[in-house]
């Protein structure tokens, strides 16, 4: 080992490996020093029981960008993404299941079995979604300028950036302004009528944050959700690794944010004095 390192990163995460990679290839000498015996953090494929093999976290890889996978050959390294047909599964208490193909057609007929008006608006909202968030996608990539000196990449960066904002059109391009600051509940309200829909998107608002439904910037969030993932019910991206040895035995498991929804919901209520008292919530 060199006695002389350039940068130390402390942690061998995801962002900690990326990083040193992204160094090394500008030609500096990263050195990642990591507490634990194996490297990857919360991204790491355990063994938990001879034989089994899982994320023991994370159990989604959507929000990697596929420019760093492609970077690092992680495909040639063995990473396999799989994409299971079902994006999220979403339990009624009535004793039905709203279930949302990553396919649209197939999304849009089952919502149809809740509602026909929202079967239509579907594919609507699933377009602007993509449109968006492949704006979102790209503004995501770039290194945050310098406000107060700002260099010529900053600058191309963030003239690209208004490019792709116009290259949206004027009807997405408002939509992008007006639903960034909007409560993501409100935001589905304008576009849904079924409230098991409604909550399954709207939860993609709320995951990973103290935020609730209401919250202003909540729809935000699932904008900067969607550009990792479009789909409205977002797509579970699996590393193969995590549970390629057990496939029968060691599934992903069926997503639970709905429920992290519903019990959001649930505290709004028990907080109802002084809360609005929107239709479906
Ligand atoms: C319950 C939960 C579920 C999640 N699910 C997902 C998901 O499905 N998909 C997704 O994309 N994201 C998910 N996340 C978020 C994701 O896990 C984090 O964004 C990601 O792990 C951050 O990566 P990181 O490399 O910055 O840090 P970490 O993955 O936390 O890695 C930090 C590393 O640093 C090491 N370390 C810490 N202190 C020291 C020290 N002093 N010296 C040496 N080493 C040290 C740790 O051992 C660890 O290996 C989830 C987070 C949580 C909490």
């Amino acid at each position: 080992m060199p006695s002389t390192r350039d940068v130390i990163i402390i942690g061998g995460g995801h962002n900690g490996l990326v990083t040193a990679y992204y160094l090394a290839k500008a030609g500096m000498k990263p050195l990642v020093l990591e507490r634990r015996p194996q490297a990857g953090g919360a991204a790491v494929t355990e063994e938990f029981h001879p034989g089994f093999r899982c994320s023991t976290l994370s159990h989604a890889a959507g929000p990697l960008r596929p420019e760093v996978a492609a970077d690092m050959q992680l495909a040639r390294h063995g990473l396999r993404l799989i994409t299971p047909e079902v994006g999220v599964t979403a339990l009624s208490p009535d004793g039905r299941a709203l279930v949302l193909y990553n396919d649209t057609g197939r999304a849009a007929a089952e919502v149809g079995k809740f509602s026909a008006k929202d079967a239509a608006k579907y594919p609507e909202f699933q377009a602007a979604l993509q449109k968006i968030s492949r704006v979102i996608g790209e503004a995501l990539k770039l290194s945050p300028p310098n406000i107060d000196d700002p260099s010529r990449t900053d600058l191309w960066g963030m003239l690209q950036t208004g490019r792709s904002l116009r290259g949206l059109g004027k009807k997405d391009m408002y939509r992008v302004l007006r639903w960034g600051p909007m409560a993501v509940a409100d935001l589905m309200a304008e576009f849904f009528e079924t409230e098991l829909l409604r909550a399954t998107i709207a939860s993609r608002g709320i995951f990973g944050t103290a935020l609730g439904p209401w919250s202003a910037g909540s729809s935000l969030v699932l904008l900067i959700h969607s550009a990792g993932d479009s789909n409205p019910g977002a797509r579970r991206f699996s590393p193969k690794a995590a549970w390629a040895r057990s496939p029968r035995r060691c599934r992903p498991q069926p997503e639970k944010r709905a429920w992290k929804f519903a019990r959001a919901r649930k505290l709004r209520k028990s907080a109802s004095k002084r809360a609005r008292p929107p239709a479906w919530c």
